[in-house]
């Protein structure tokens, strides 16, 4: 009966469950959507039906090729806008990476970048480099 105690706070790390924290977090997680609802097109997640350029297969094509695998991914965390497709591709160290549509280049987006938001603010303003294939010279 005494499991809650044992329990961890996500938000914290201290023991219990704290009502505060669960409403910070979730507030928090609401931020981070909306900050990144700024970079669609359409305001929603996913590949967008008016996108223009390369197409989403493609642009997992050439993820794949850069990974050498096929990697596994959330869809419904995609980002698509003109100029380039965030596909999430998460481990420890990793966020995910970019497809720019009119380069077919592939940019990996390091946790180092900072949170998601930052991570994609920074490719925007150029910062993030090509790794070149397979993350040669990264
Ligand atoms: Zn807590």
């Amino acid at each position: 009966m005494d499991e809650i105690e044992d329990e961890v706070c996500e938000w914290c790390g201290m023991s219990g469950y704290h009502p505060g924290c669960q409403a910070e977090m979730a507030d928090w997680a609401e931020q981070v959507r909306v900050r990144l609802l700024q970079f669609t097109m359409g305001g929603s997640f996913g590949p967008d039906p008016s996108g223009s350029g390369m197409s989403f297969g493609e642009a997992v094509a050439r993820l794949e090729q850069y990974l050498d695998y096929v990697p596994d991914f959330d869809a419904e965390a995609v980002i698509e806008n003109k100029r380039w497709w965030y596909i999430p591709h998460c481990w420890i160290g990793m966020l995910g990476f970019v497809v720019d549509k009119s380069t077919g280049r592939v940019y990996k987006l390091g946790s180092g970048l900072g949170d998601l938001v930052q991570a994609l603010t920074a490719y925007e303003q150029g910062r993030v480099p090509t790794g070149g294939r397979r993350d040669k010279g990264a």
